[in-house]
């Protein structure tokens, strides 16, 4: 064999080698990442422990990676054939759910309604959580009745969500707040509100711990609010910037 055919046939092999290995590594990559976007989970700022022991670090687990990222995953799928759903901000499309194709939008209101609820939920919750103070209190006492008439309030709500939903305290544009019950995956945004936070009540957010006890969770769950990230969403509702 010449030199020159030896070396080609050698490159010819490393360039086999590394084709082979290619596809190797896209699947690991994107086993690792899937589903590419357009949508993603953002990773949580706190770890899955640290809302011990009001919500255990399993429970944490499997409802950011795997219940979270199911909805996100769906909304990836629908956006394959239908691109303009995540040509908009999340805001947009679920204030006009009308204007989303026949095809998927219940699918729509269902994945994005829990992509937009959840992505609130992680995170107006965290450890040291503190009390709230200053514009979100006043608030509290003058629309609410004070913050043990609004937690017991809440909790009842809560409470009496029949099967899977959410129980909020809704914001309007110039900072008047409201509890309020929404079944499945719906988001206040739906009909023209903003949540200003709101308490997750699918049996997924509270079942490993709390099995059937769902008003032993509400009441916990007030030990994990993060009342700083909530004076930054009511100040934000009320300059109109509020995201999810
Ligand atoms: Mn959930």
């Amino acid at each position: 064999m010449s030199p020159i055919s030896r070396r080609h046939l050698m490159l010819a092999a490393t360039t086999a080698a590394a084709v082979a290995a290619a596809p190797r590594l896209a699947l690991a990559q994107t086993a690792a990442q899937a589903p590419a976007g357009p949508f993603k989970v953002d990773p949580l700022t706190y770890p899955t422990n640290a809302l011990e022991p009001h919500i255990d670090a399993k429970t944490m687990e499997i409802h950011h990676d795997r219940h979270h990222q199911a909805y996100v995953t769906n909304l990836n799928t629908f956006a394959k054939d239908h691109p303009q759903i995540a040509e908009k901000p999340i805001t947009d499309v679920l204030a006009n759910l009308g204007g989303v194709p026949d095809a998927i939008r219940t699918g729509v209101r269902n994945n994005m309604g829990g992509h937009a609820n959840h992505t609130m939920f992680w995170q107006i919750m965290g450890p040291n959580g503190g009390k709230p103070d200053g514009e979100v209190l006043s608030a509290i006492d003058r629309d609410l009745g004070g913050m043990e008439k609004f937690q017991t309030d809440f909790n009842a709500a809560g409470g009496r969500v029949f099967g899977s939903g959410w129980v909020f305290v809704t914001v309007t544009k110039d900072g008047k707040l409201a509890i309020e019950t929404r079944p499945n995956q719906d988001n206040p945004i739906m009909d023209g509100k903003r949540a200003l936070l709101g308490n997750d009540v699918w049996e997924h957010a509270y079942y490993l711990t709390y099995q059937n006890r769902r008003p032993d969770y509400l009441k916990a769950w007030w030990n994990t609010v993060n009342w700083k990230a909530v004076a930054e969403r009511y100040a934000a509702a009320k300059a109109g910037t509020l995201g999810v």
